[in-house]
């Protein structure tokens, strides 16, 4: 089996050990994936929330999962995209990195990403795409740790450029 595979579907349904949230930085909830993680965990998720914060951009914080099927989330925040001249490529590269590495310390073998910063944040999706597989795949050539590691589209569309961009790597960063 890939290590590292892409598919459509609700992240609030996947029982990887820990799924990520693509919060913003107050971490006490929003719209999108973060909205619909915080109904499935239910209110303890956002009473643990409130202890933490907040998270800078690119950064990532741990909290149990309640009553979702994952014993983790992984809340991380993308960067809003403002136009491509404001870090916006290396904030993204940061928040899928700060994630992986904040599950493989608290050894998490299995782990499932939304697509970060592309709903609310309009982050280009074929860019956001290439910067989520380049950086996945160039951890787990480093990490022998981490057994599975998904991605999770919401649509079909989103998915299809996560393939291409998979199928690309590693000739494009
Ligand atoms: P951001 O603010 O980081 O852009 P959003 O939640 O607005 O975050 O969007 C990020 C991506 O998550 C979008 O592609 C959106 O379609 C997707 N998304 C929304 N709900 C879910 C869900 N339940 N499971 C997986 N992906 C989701």
């Amino acid at each position: 089996m890939n290590r590292f595979e892409i598919i459509t579907g609700d992240l609030t349904t996947v029982s990887t050990q820990a799924i990520v949230n693509a919060a913003n930085n107050t971490l006490l909830g929003g719209g999108g994936v973060d909205g619909a993680i915080h109904r499935a965990a239910g209110p303890e998720l956002l009473e643990e929330c409130r202890t933490l914060g907040g998270c800078p951009t690119g950064q990532a914080k741990l909290t149990r999962g309640y009553q979702l099927p994952a014993q983790y989330v992984i809340h991380t925040v993308g960067p809003i995209w403002q136009g491509g001249e404001a870090n916006e490529e290396q904030l993204l590269h940061q928040a899928y990195l700060s994630c992986l590495q904040l599950a493989v310390e608290h050894g998490i073998k299995t782990v499932a990403f939304p697509s970060i910063s592309t709903g609310a944040y309009h982050f280009p999706v074929n860019r956001a795409a290439e910067i989520a597989v380049s950086t996945i795949l160039d951890f787990l050539k480093t990490d022998d740790t981490l057994e599975q590691v998904l991605l999770v589209c919401h649509d079909e569309r989103t998915a299809i450029v996560y393939h291409i961009a998979l199928d690309q790597y590693p000739n494009k960063r």
